[in-house]
């Protein structure tokens, strides 16, 4: 392959560029360690109650190994149960195809609610929703402030940990029309009025979920602030945007994956709320025959999401899918901890690397930090899966080479050094005893 200069110098200075400390980062970045150190503190101590945590890291391993290597069977027996269900379900391969087919279901509506997804994040459907003339509200008090300030998210489980409370009380003063103080519990208090009644009003709900059980068709979310909960029940229509590698076989996988998520990410020993959805709400109170609609969705849409997914399957990436999405892996690595969320392609840290090189393409994570990871390695032993997301990194920059040739310039004059001197170093290999000298 030979080298592509151009593209690999331009994706050199957007490293160099990201490297460069901007007013207020090092704030931003002590505050995303504050909230790993508390999580990591509560980690410690919940893990000591869990009776075998290594037993949960295995079985979320093997359900999701049993899934990815039976891929059609599995989604076929979701899908066909949650049809039985009387859920809708479609299939979308990019995210085009997902957010046609969500502006299809949403038709006249003006008002979406969202709670926070990966899913929906990684296809932009707030943005394009938006630009269809249709209002959607953030539901999640973390995401709600940063849709109103304008910010960009800075961690996937605290997205918000960079913005002063009083920053916070500005945006939900003039949310509310009043004066609301910069503490927490007036902000969170204030906060909900907007959201509620947005929730109220809303035509339609957006959620993701956190496992799909394929044996029930049950949709799993979890959650602490209770949004999910409303923005899945009040609106007439649900929908659901769910990655094809959050289907789990059975109910108890669907558990394990709901204890997991918390255990790791948050550091709580279970979600205050884990919603089980099967179905839109439904009776057989009125002579036995089944009305639907009563005081939960009347339609609930589910749309399996590929995207890049069966390709990385295809590619020998199963491990990638194995992701909960957690952020666990962020809080023992030394690039996200020094670079925030600029260390993303779509996702955060190395495993976002991996998934942004499916999603958006190798080029493009490349130029978003491929080559930031040091191949530490301490990513998998805060991974509730195991995955090595270094040495899915180190098989994406070989592709990045050997596909597209891209490779950075210090790298490469490396790589011509050994070629040519068999050393890193470019010197005389005759003359080794006078390195030593020099
Ligand atoms: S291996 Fe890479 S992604 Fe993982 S913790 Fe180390 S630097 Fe971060
Ligand atoms: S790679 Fe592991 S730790 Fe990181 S987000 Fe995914 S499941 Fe969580």
């Amino acid at each position: 392959m030979s080298w592509n200069a151009e593209e690999s110098k331009k994706g050199y200075e957007m490293l160099l560029e990201k490297l460069r400390v901007e007013e207020g980062e090092e704030e931003k970045i002590r505050s995303i360690l504050e909230a790993i150190n508390l999580f990591n503190s509560r980690k410690d101590k919940v893990f000591k109650e869990v009776e075998d945590i290594e037993e949960l890291r295995e079985r979320i391993r093997r359900a999701k190994k049993e899934v990815l290597e039976n891929l059609d069977y599995y989604v076929e027996m979701a899908a066909r149960k949650m049809e039985d269900n009387l859920c809708r379900v479609y299939f979308a391969r990019d995210g085009e195809e997902a957010r046609k087919i969500v502006r299809e279901i949403v038709g006249d509506a003006k008002l979406v609610v969202k709670s926070k997804s990966n899913a929906c994040r990684e296809i932009g459907i707030v943005e394009y929703l938006e630009s269809h003339g249709i209002e959607v509200v953030e539901t999640d008090l973390a995401d709600r402030v940063v849709q109103l300030l304008g910010e960009e998210e800075c961690h996937p489980v605290v997205p918000a940990i960079h913005i002063s409370k009083e920053r916070w009380s500005e945006a939900f003063s003039r949310e509310t029309g009043r004066e609301v103080p910069p503490e927490a519990q007036a902000i969170t208090d204030a906060s909900r009025e907007g959201v509620r009644r947005a929730i109220m009003n809303a035509e339609v709900g957006i959620t993701g979920a956190n496992a799909i059980v394929a044996e029930t068709g049950t949709i799993i979310t979890v959650e602490n602030e209770g949004n999910i909960s409303l923005v899945s029940r009040i609106p007439p229509k649900h929908i659901v945007i769910a990655g094809i590698n959050k289907i789990v076989p059975t109910l108890e996988d669907g558990l394990s994956v709901a204890e997991a998520t918390t255990l790791f990410g948050t550091g709580q020993r279970f979600g205050t709320y884990v919603n089980f959805i099967t179905g839109p709400s439904k009776t057989v109170d009125v002579g036995l025959e089944t009305t639907i609609g009563l005081h939960g969705a009347q339609e609930v849409h589910v749309i399996l999401l590929d995207n890049g997914r069966r390709r990385a399957l295809e590619e020998g990436m199963e491990e990638m899918l194995y992701c909960l999405n957690c952020g666990s892996c962020l809080a023992s690595c030394p690039v996200y901890m020094s670079l925030g969320e600029k260390y993303s392609c779509g996702y955060f840290g190395g495993i976002g690397m991996a998934f942004g090189s499916y999603i958006f393409g190798v080029q493009r994570a490349f130029l978003e930090g491929l080559n930031f990871c040091t191949d530490c390695g301490a990513c998998a032993e805060k991974c509730p899966s195991k995955i090595s997301s270094n040495e899915i990194v180190r098989e994406i920059r070989r592709k990045a080479w050997e596909e597209l040739g891209l490779l950075l310039p210090p790298h490469m004059r490396i790589r011509e050094n050994i070629l040519r001197t068999g050393n890193p170093f470019g010197e005389s290999p005759e003359k080794r005893g006078e390195w030593l000298k020099s």
